[in-house]
């Protein structure tokens, strides 16, 4: 998803990259490949404006931030503002106060609703131990409720259903009686959808609701319909009041606007994103990794705030320095190392580097403190040349440092390697050149 909406994005701020300084008709033509990139994307014309004016009242006032070029500031900025729209943070599941929680699945006829009730069925078994109850509420279509039963079967969920011939609010409220019997401690409704909204359907949600006073009425929309999703969640929001909101089919080639723009007309939040026919591909929704996703920067700048806040601003200075002329060495990369230890669990900041959230070759990188210890023990071990010409590295160096450091050939091998992608990676950093950095991590 979001392909052509974030290299459009990541064109309009590239712009600025080599710029040492933007006027204020940089400003100006960055901010409208901006609005045009988004409007491409299907986000809805009001939200577009605002975010806009947003953004350039922001880069406008903004201060130079040392040790960040106008581009990356931009970037910053357009990222927030991103994140604002979507809803700044991930919103939780309401909770009854006394079992069962209830949970309404609403939407149009093929949104997801089914399958995501499973989903949600299945992280709520797995994060609390939960025990759902699945009520079998759309009697319109008769393979509907053979296929909640596989799906629930395939979760190891019962399912309360009374086949096609009785009302379903009928079904919903004989479902809640069993689950109180049952002491399930949540009801997940599964309701008919129809092609577009109409009244009959809205009749029959809204008696539904009635009755079962749900903790969530979560709409499920479809995110490939782009301004349509965005539609429908008015239309049902005005008809039901949800609660939230799911996006599915995030994983297709969805242009993005559905999850852009939801939350600013709607004002719900977008609670889960299913991103995938399994039935473990529901996330819960952060609008700051949305953000950053769209944006084609892993949480790129969640790092770079991270390391304002801890670094010595001097040596910060100094490192940016050398990293944009490419003389980052050994030296650097110890003192680095000390630096990045105060900043906390080594996952959690590699997770923010762009492209390495989601690359399946570091999904099996474990990284232990002692791995820091021998990569230093391996540094340690070279010449003070060595250090400061990290080109020096020829096999019987290699070699050399292996024996010293008491390392495996290999480990001090990949070492090195690692250290050289980062040396380039850091290079097109500070460069504020994206394109070519996710082309390197192979995003
Ligand atoms: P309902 O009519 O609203 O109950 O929709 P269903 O749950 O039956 O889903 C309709 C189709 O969309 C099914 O083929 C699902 O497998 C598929 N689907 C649902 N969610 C996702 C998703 O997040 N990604 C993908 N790729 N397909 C999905
Ligand atoms: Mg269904």
């Amino acid at each position: 998803a979001f392909e052509g909406l974030t290299e459009r994005l990541q064109k309009a701020m590239e712009k600025l990259r080599k710029k040492p300084k933007v006027t204020d008709a940089d400003l100006r033509e960055t901010m409208r490949e901006i609005r045009l990139a988004l409007l491409e994307a299907d986000v809805n014309f009001a939200v577009v404006k605002d975010f806009v004016k947003k953004v350039r009242e922001k880069a406008t006032g903004a201060e130079v931030l040392k040790g960040l070029n106008p581009a990356q500031q931009i970037v910053k900025i357009v990222n927030e503002e991103l994140t604002v729209m979507m809803g700044e943070t991930a919103v939780a599941l309401e909770k009854a106060p006394h079992i069962p929680t209830v949970i309404m699945m609403v939407g149009l006829q093929g949104a997801g609703k089914t399958t995501t009730a499973g989903k949600l069925a299945l992280k709520l078994k797995e994060e609390e131990h939960a025990r759902p109850l699945m009520i079998a509420a759309d009697v319109y279509r008769p393979a509907a409720i053979t296929q909640l039963q596989q799906v629930a079967d395939s979760i190891d969920v019962p399912v309360f259903e009374e086949g096609t011939n009785v009302d379903p609010v009928q079904i919903v409220k004989d479902g809640m009686d069993q689950a109180h019997a049952n002491h399930n401690d949540y009801v997940l409704i599964d309701t008919a959808g129809r092609l577009q909204i109409d009244e009959k359907l809205m009749d029959e949600l809204a008696q539904i609701k009635e009755l079962t006073h749900p903790n969530e009425i979560l709409l499920v929309v479809d995110a490939m319909t782009g301004q349509n999703a965005v539609n429908t969640a008015e239309g049902f929001n005005d008809q039901l009041d949800i609660t939230g909101v799911v996006l599915t089919k995030l994983d297709g080639d969805t242009r993005g606007g559905a999850a852009m723009s939801i939350r600013a007309v709607t004002g719900k939040p977008i609670k889960f994103v299913g991103e995938g026919e399994k039935m473990t591909d529901l996330d819960v929704f952060h609008p700051d990794r949305m953000a950053s996703r769209i944006l084609g920067m892993g949480d790129m700048l969640s790092l770079i705030e991270k390391a304002q806040k801890n670094f010595d601003e001097e040596q910060a200075q100094e490192t940016m320095e050398k990293m944009r002329e490419n003389t980052f060495d050994y030296n650097d990369f110890l003192a680095q190392m000390d630096q990045v230890t105060k900043m906390g669990p080594m996952e959690n900041l590699l997770k923010m580097i762009p492209g390495m959230a989601n690359n399946p070759a570091l999904q099996n990188v474990n990284l232990d403190p002692k791995q820091f210890a021998h990569i230093k023990a391996i540094i340690l071990s070279m010449t003070p040349e060595e250090r400061q010409n990290p080109d020096l590295m020829n096999p019987s160096r290699r070699r050399r440092l292996a024996a010293g450091s008491g390392r495996p050939i290999v480990e001090v091998n990949r070492m090195i390697k690692q250290f050289n992608q980062m040396r380039k990676m850091m290079k097109q950093v500070t460069n504020g050149n994206f394109n070519g950095l996710q082309n390197l991590m192979g995003g």
